[in-house]
Parts: structure tokens; sequence; C-alpha cells
């Protein structure tokens, strides 16, 4: 059998793997016959030499089955997940999995913590107060019979390999590769025993995939594994060169979250979830044209059944229902500080990853992963890309709770907006869509 440094050698020098290879060294890391290092020194030679959608098809089988897998065979209809890869002020999918429950397709949907200067839902959730991210396997079926979705954390038997191999990528500088991340995304959604995956990815200054080309390599990338895996998936590329809708944080996302149900949506956040969930929804088996799934989001909105959703997901997993109508019990910053333009014209630059920054800065993030989230600071948007400004009016709330924090934070602000006498050409919400 080929050693560990033997398909290292052959991947560093570009050669191609086959199946058999790949199973052999991921199971051997698994058993703990192959090291970190040797994986390591892999990522790196995969990272530089790239691998074909055979490879990329062999690891993420590998992945998935290097654990548990879930079974939900006992609950009739369609299960449809969403993944985004990754942004800031991306609250879509507490918005789309209650719009898609409420439309009937069953959601069972697998999130993740903030990584870098983008958030995370988990983080999100946890900011209602009781809220259980880590259900039991038993807990996962009767959430989803009673409220149609359920939203929580990876476990750890769910593709642990690729919980190990993320930690080392993290490590290595080697997180910003197409096939990594296709089996690292894919890994995870194959084991929850769906029919369908929509996954937004971002492209834009806030995103893993900054350049759009990048960004349609992996949108491929994933439709082609995806076919392979007999799974149906549609790829939207979205822009994320600004944050999506005004607030980014924790508390302060479920609060917009909340607003947005009750039909009080931010243009750019409403044009993507919306999209978003007609897609969950065709692929879920309930609407035929994407007109159709259009109409059927648009209502679950508005006759407040999406809202009634997430009320029962709340529910249903511990938390405090009562935010729902009374948001002010959402943990809240001891201050608020605003932060006005200097001068008037046009916001030519609301840029998505400074603005993640500076809130990960005031402590809604990590940058290690054992640091700790405050859940009630964050920034509010009043102004974005486009908007007329006039000298002294309020861009942005920084919702703020230790000086030192709001002086990391603040000039990040000030370097994330840029005001100019005319505004900037603006950038399409969506940029292409994929099916497979
Ligand atoms: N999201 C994932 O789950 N994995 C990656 O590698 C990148 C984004």
């Amino acid at each position: 059998m080929i050693s560990p440094r033997e398909v290292i050698q052959k991947k560093r020098d570009g050669c191609n793997l086959t199946a058999g290879e790949i199973a052999a060294f991921i199971r051997g890391y698994i058993s703990s016959e192959i090291a970190d290092y040797h994986v390591s020194a892999w990522l790196m030679a995969v990272y530089l030499n790239g691998m074909t959608i055979e490879e990329t098809l062999a690891l993420t089988r590998e992945m998935r089955d290097s654990g548990r897998r879930l079974d939900l065979s006992s609950i009739p209809g369609k299960k449809v997940d969403k993944h985004s890869t990754g942004g800031v002020g991306d609250k879509t999918s507490l918005i789309v999995a209650p719009i898609a429950a409420a439309c009937g397709v069953l959601v069972p949907m697998i999130t993740g913590r903030a990584l870098g200067h983008t958030g995370g839902t988990l983080d999100k959730l946890e900011s209602i107060p009781g809220f259980d991210p880590k259900p039991s396997p038993e807990r996962v079926l009767d959430i989803l019979k009673t409220a149609g979705a359920v939203i929580m954390g990876q476990t750890d038997d769910l593709a642990p390999a690729d919980r190990r191999i993320y930690a080392l990528r993290d490590v290595t500088g080697t997180v910003e590769s197409i096939p990594l991340i296709t089996a690292s995304i894919l890994s995870k959604k194959l084991s929850e025993d769906i029919d369908g995956v929509v996954v937004d990815v971002k492209t834009g200054s806030g995103a893993f995939m900054p350049k759009l080309k990048d960004a349609r390599n992996l949108a491929r990338s994933l439709v082609d594994v995806c076919r392979k895996m007999k799974t149906k998936i549609v790829v939207l590329i979205t822009d994320m060169e600004q944050p999506s809708g005004r607030a980014i944080g924790n508390a302060i996302e479920i609060r917009e979250s909340i607003e947005f149900l009750k039909g009080k949506a931010t243009e750019d956040l409403e044009t993507i979830c919306m999209a978003l969930a007609a897609h969950m929804i065709r692929l879920g088996g309930r609407a035929r044209s994407a007109g159709q799934a259009s109409k059927l989001v648009y209502e679950a909105v508005s006759k407040g059944e999406a809202l009634k959703r997430l009320r029962a997901i709340i529910c249903a997993q511990g938390g405090d229902d009562r935010i729902i109508d009374n948001p002010d019990l959402l943990p809240r910053a001891a201050y608020v500080q605003e932060f006005r333009s200097r001068m008037r014209g046009f916001v030519t630059r609301c840029d998505a990853k400074l603005l993640g920054l500076a809130s990960n800065a005031l402590g809604a993030g990590r940058t290690r992963l054992d640091d700790v989230v405050d859940p009630s600071v964050g920034l509010y948007l009043e102004k974005k890309i486009g908007d007329r400004v006039t000298e002294g009016e309020v861009l942005c709330r920084i919702h703020w709770n230790d000086k030192q924090r709001l002086h990391d934070a603040a000039p990040l602000v000030e370097e994330a907006f840029e005001i100019k006498a005319r505004p900037a050409k603006g950038r399409p919400l969506i940029h292409a869509v994929l099916e497979g």
C-alpha cells in the first residue's frame, strides 16, 4: 500500500491521486496512523496543485463517511438545507429556514460559528436566552416534526474528518482552496440525509472568495461534486462587497431577522433571502417554477406564517420566544456611539471585511477558537453604498460595552466608509445561479 509520504509526494509533484489512495489517507488520519504533520503537508500540496473533480469527489465521500449520518427517513417529506460560504451581517439562514418550513419544506440545518471576520449563525442563535444549539439526535427528529426546521451546530460524530482537517487548514494557510472548501461543505451537508441543498457562495471584500472568478470556480466545483453524489444543488453567487442588511453582530442580527419576518426588510437582504428561499422551495418539490416559489415565499412572510415558524423553532429548541414580540429582551450593549459623515455626497464604499473586523474588535466574533463572544455588541448601518448623505449625518451606530474595544473598532469603521461627490457604479446582488 502507498505510504503517507508517497501520497504527499504524488500530490506535491502535480499527479492525481486515486480514490483508494485518498480513502486510505483520510482513514489513516482518523485512526491516528497518519499524523497532523503528514496531513498539513498534503493540504499545502493540494492548495498549490489543486484536485480534479474525481479526487474532490473521493475526498468529499470519505469525509462524509468518516462519521455518523443523520437518519431522517422516519419523517416523510423532502428535506433541503442551505449553506453560506460565510459573510458579514449574513443572517439569511435565520430568515430562509422559517420561510421554507412555512412553505412545507423540512429544513435540517447544520450551521457554524463565527470564523475570521465573518459571523456565525450558531453564535447569533445563542444570544437568544435558553436556546439549545446542540439538541440530541432524538430531539432533532422531534423538533423537525413540530417546527419543520431545526438549526443546530455540527455534532462531534458528524463528518469528524472535516472538523479535524478544518482546524489544520486554519493554522496552515490552506483554507482558500476550492477542492478543500468543496469537500468541507458537502461532506457535512451530505451527511444530513437531505434531498437538496442551496449554497450561497459569497464574493466581494467580505467573502473568503473575494474574486468573482474564484467564486465561479467554487460554484462549479460544488455543482459537479453534488451532481455525482446524486443530490440536487443550486448555487447562488451573491455579493459581499458590503454587509447584508444593516445589522452586524449577534443579538442585533436576530433583531433584524425578526423585523424582516414582520415585513420590515432592507432591500438587499430581501432580494437575497427571497431568492435563496424560493430555490429551497423548488428543490423541496413545493413549487414547479421559480415564479411560483417566489409567490409562496412572499405569502409566507406577508401572512405571518414564516414568523410563526421562527417562534416554533425557538420554542422547540428551548429558547425564550417572547423575543419575537419584544426584541428588547435580547442582550443589549450598554452604550451606542454614532459614527457620522464628515462630508456630504454619496456612500461609495461600506467595506464588508473592515466592518466584520470592527464588529469582531467590539467582541462579537472570535480571533481564537476559545474566545468568548459578546452577544450584545455590533454595528448598525444607517447608510449603505449608493445612499446620499449630508455632512454630520449618522453613517453607522456602534453598540459597545468596553472602551478599549471601541477604541480598536473605531478606526476600522472609519476606513470602511468612503464618501464621494458622485455615486459609484452599483454591483449586482446576485452574480450568477448554477444548478445541478
Ligand atoms: N465553510 C465550510 O464549511 N468549509 C470551508 O472550508 C469554508 C467555508
